[in-house]
């Protein structure tokens, strides 16, 4: 299958990776082209736009950063994914977006005789890594039939919820709930160190217990490490917990511990951790990330 890939940083690199494994034809395209090098060298083309991306490929995926990104990147009037010929085409945005945005390219992509489906994942750089990712889809049931093969060989569920943005919805979903479980992880920590307790066997304890959570698993052992390398970019999270929020606020829902996880992030990115791995929480707490 020939398939396009835009932006290839600490996921997309990753899951490109899968696709060359698995045999398919690989068409690449990242803003710093020096990403996309060890990715040509094992045999992916490197296409100078998402437009040439575009007009090589059946299947078009897209994995930025941010969603002035992806209506760059699918918008653009010279180089976009929409000035290429899409007819019969299917586009597949993998970064986390706005519901809103989903709903916008779905429409275009109609217009054009193309389609388009959202598909944001969670699994963190591990999940792609491993191929282990969770993925969120909102589009057309016959789109998303037609990917299952893609999405079986880079993750391990996949789920149809609805239609355009209903995968973003989901992913929105997914990003309240590791609000909780990265605060919660953050303050247990802090608090059993202060209480002078073995932080590796209250880990081990609580994984065996009902406080077991993905959050505590993946990134703890990071954080006694003092490795706070991304992972999940701190300035990622922030993006998503304030999509979240304004999708709760146009719904009149108030997500109050959704708010404070917000503000906590934006307090760590404002005394200069923007890029690191959401992880870095801790040092609001523990000053680069040493235990006091
Ligand atoms: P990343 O390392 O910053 O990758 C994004 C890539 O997109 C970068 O290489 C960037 O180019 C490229 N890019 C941005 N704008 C572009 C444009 N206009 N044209 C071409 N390329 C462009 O971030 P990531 O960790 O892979 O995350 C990507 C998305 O997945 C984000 O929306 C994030 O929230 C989501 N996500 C991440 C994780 C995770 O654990 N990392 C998990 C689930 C979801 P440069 O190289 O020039 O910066």
């Amino acid at each position: 299958m020939k398939i396009g890939f835009i932006g290839t940083g600490v996921m997309g690199h990753a899951i490109v990776e899968h696709l060359i494994a698995a045999k398919h034809e690989l068409y690449v395209y990242n803003r710093t082209k020096s990403k996309t090098d060890d990715l040509v060298e094992n045999g992916a083309t490197w296409k100078e736009s998402p437009k040439e991306v575009t007009e090589e490929s059946d299947l078009v995926f897209t994995m930025v950063g941010y969603p002035k990104d992806v209506q760059e990147v699918y918008y653009n009037e010279d180089k976009g994914i929409f000035s290429a010929n899409v007819t019969g085409k299917i586009l597949i945005d993998l970064t986390t977006s706005t519901p809103t945005l989903a709903e916008e390219i779905y429409q275009t992509a109609r217009e054009k005789q193309a389609t388009s489906l959202d598909a944001p994942v969670s699994g963190g750089d591990l999940g792609a890594k491993n191929a282990t990712l969770t993925i969120m889809v909102g589009g057309d049931k016959e789109a998303f039939d037609r990917l299952l093969p893609i999405f079986k060989r880079i993750g391990k569920t996949y789920t149809l919820h609805g239609g355009a943005g209903k995968g973003q919805h989901t992913k929105m979903a997914n990003q309240i709930m590791i609000a909780g479980t990265m605060t919660g992880m953050t303050e247990m920590l802090v608090y059993a160190n202060k209480a002078g307790l073995d932080l590796d066997k209250v880990l081990d304890t609580l994984a065996g217990g009902s406080a077991a959570n993905w959050s505590m698993s993946n990134y703890s052992p990071r954080i006694l490490a003092k490795n706070f390398s991304p992972g999940f970019f701190v300035k990622h999270f922030i993006k998503d917990l304030k999509i979240a929020l304004e999708e709760a606020e146009k719904m009149s829902l108030d997500l109050p511990n959704t708010k404070l996880a917000e503000q906590l992030y934006e307090k760590l990115a404002n005394q200069g951790y923007e890029n690191d791995g959401t992880q870095a929480l801790i040092k609001l707490w523990w000053p680069e990330g040493k235990k006091s």
